[in-house]
């Protein structure tokens, strides 16, 4: 038995990055996947590729229409959808200081992170209340769990996907709905950077270096995949059933360690 047999699941932004690898892993544990994004050539390559279980729709999840007709031709062609995946997400560079805070960028961030999923929320819900099942999930980000770590405009945005987790936690429970989020530690190999007009290749090879550096965990480095394990996990009734309203932070215990004390230790023991 597959973790997710049967089981039917939308993931935004699956056409690249962390969203196609839970398309793969979603399909491979025998779930039916369709994938929602803006990229259609890349789409629905990934889509081909895997097979027949995985259909590839154009929807730009800041708009209402492309993601009611997303949820709709879900629903058509199984009868139902148990698992929505918010994961689309954009950056606005790496760090940006207040000072240099596009309005302009703030509200594509905000259309896209946050009323992207918020709205990907609502029109699943009207699937899934009258299910009296269902589980949704969203993409945050570590930078919720420690500062610092995005540019302001992507912060608040993050902020708010977690926000949003457990307030829907709070009104869905009602229904037998799951809602979750999972966290990234910076910076998964992935297209994210290539969106920053301004991240030049090599800036982006000596932040992720630097990222590295600075990580708990040595001697692995998080992979797309490892957040997709992730995701599998919290949308596996079996596994994560009772699980919600949760920011399950994948960074390696970045967030609960404070560097400063353990480098006085370090000092103190040598
Ligand atoms: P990615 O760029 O590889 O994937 C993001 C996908 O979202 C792309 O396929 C893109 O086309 C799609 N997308 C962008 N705007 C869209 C829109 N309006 N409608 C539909 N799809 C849209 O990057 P990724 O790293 O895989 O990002 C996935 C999620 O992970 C994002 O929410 C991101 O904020 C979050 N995240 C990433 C990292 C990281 O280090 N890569 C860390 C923390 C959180």
């Amino acid at each position: 038995m597959k973790r997710l047999d049967g089981k039917v699941a939308i993931i935004t932004g699956g056409a690249s990055g962390i969203g196609a690898a839970g398309v793969r892993l979603f399909s491979e544990n025998g779930a039916k996947v369709i994938i929602a994004d803006i990229q259609d050539d890349l789409g629905q390559k990934l889509a081909d590729q895997i097979g027949p279980n995985v259909d590839y729709i154009h929807c730009d999840v800041s708009k209402e229409e492309d993601i009611i007709n997303l949820i709709n031709s879900a629903v058509q062609k199984y009868g139902k959808l148990d698992i929505m995946y918010n994961n689309a997400g954009i950056i606005d560079g790496i760090f940006t200081s207040i000072l240099d805070t596009e309005k302009s960028d703030l509200e594509k961030l905000l259309s896209v992170n946050l009323i992207g999923p918020i709205l990907g929320a609502k029109h699943a819900a009207k699937v899934m209340i009258p299910q009296k099942k269902g589980c949704i999930l969203f993409t945050a980000s570590a930078c919720v769990n420690i500062a610092g770590l995005g540019t302001h405009s992507y912060a608040a945005t993050k902020h708010g996907v977690s926000g949003l987790t457990r307030n829907l936690a709070a009104e869905l429970g009602e229904y037998g709905l799951r809602v979750n989020c999972v966290s990234p530690y910076a910076v998964v190999d992935t297209g994210i950077s290539k969106g920053v007009a301004e991240v030049e290749e090599e800036a982006a090879v000596e932040g992720r270096r630097l990222i590295g550096e600075v990580s708990n965990l040595k001697g692995k480095v998080l992979k797309a995949d490892d957040v997709a394990r992730a995701a599998l996990f919290l949308a596996n009734d079996d596994e994560a059933g009772y699980i919600s309203g949760v920011n399950l932070v994948i960074d390696g215990g970045f967030s609960v360690v404070n560097p400063t004390m353990m480098n006085a230790y370090a000092q103190f023991l040598a």
